[in-house]
């Protein structure tokens, strides 16, 4: 039997009940989780060709949380064992990216290359401000995460590309149904790490939950909260908005996972309340 036929085999053969949150497969821009055995607490795990993780804990297990990056080589990754674990296994596939058009408004400068190269710079200086802020290694929540609006309807998805006159931006978020002013709500215990107003991503809070798990609120109307605050899972956080660059009122959520912009569709499937 050749490697490959014998990691098949293993995958599907595994006995996957011990390793309930386990998740074999992952889309490019996905989080996928592997249960650790106690050993493992609080350990940091290398998984070569992807970078070195923390083990988090959720309902009495422990967790290995892998961020994969949407850009990230597709492939088989391995990761390795830690005490009595076994080896587990993780196939990355291609995240299909389709491409939307979308015709940038005469009040955000108009439909022009210049205006969207503009609009691009801008998205990537907001994008570095939030890879310099800090996690905690201590894990503030231990419950579930909660979405962030009562009732959360998705509007836009993870990982499309918008084109603008050519130039493309990735959509790295979930877009939530929200007027303005509708209550956004913590999504779990943590701290405050950044509050400001930012071209493109307009009013903007980032939550940092520990173990370099943050979650992002932008284009708010209003906050309630102050930098360095430390919040409850739950607590009214601000009001939603438009504004920075968006075509009409919602709420954009970002989840990073180790300083990578993940989809929280895949982070909720996991971590999320269970309805
Ligand atoms: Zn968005």
């Amino acid at each position: 039997m050749s490697y490959k036929k014998l990691l098949v085999f293993f995958i599907l053969f595994s006995p996957t009940s011990i390793f309930a949150y386990s998740t074999t497969t992952a889309k490019q821009g996905d989080v996928s989780f592997f249960e650790m055995s106690d050993e493992c607490k609080k350990a940091n795990i290398k998984i070569p060709k992807l970078g070195t993780f923390p083990v988090i804990n959720f309902q009495k297990k422990n967790l290995l949380v892998v961020p994969i990056d949407i850009n990230n080589a597709t492939g088989t990754f391995i990761i390795s064992s830690c005490g009595s674990n076994t080896d587990q296994s993780l196939i990355v596939s291609s995240r299909l990216k389709d491409t939307k058009i979308f015709v940038i408004p005469n009040n955000k400068g108009g439909d022009t290359v210049k205006n969207a190269n503009k609009i691009k710079r801008e998205i990537g200086n907001d994008a570095r401000i939030f890879d310099k802020i800090f996690s905690n290694k201590k894990q503030f929540w231990l419950d579930p995460f909660m979405f962030p609006v009562k009732e959360p309807v998705i509007t836009d998805t993870y990982g499309y590309v918008r084109s603008s006159q050519g130039v493309e931006v990735s959509h790295k978020g979930t877009d939530f149904k929200a007027e303005i002013g509708t209550p956004v709500y913590s999504m779990n215990k943590g701290v405050v790490r950044y509050i400001g107003v930012l071209p493109s991503y307009g009013k903007t809070i980032i939550i940092d939950h520990g173990h370099g798990i943050q979650t992002v609120y932008l284009h708010l109307s209003k906050i309630f909260v102050k930098n360095g605050a430390l919040v409850e899972k739950g607590r009214l956080i601000g009001n939603s908005g438009n504004t920075g660059f968006v075509d009409g009122a919602h709420l954009h959520i970002s989840i990073r996972v180790s300083g990578i912009s993940i989809d929280p569709e895949s982070f909720m499937k996991v971590l999320g309340e269970k309805k």
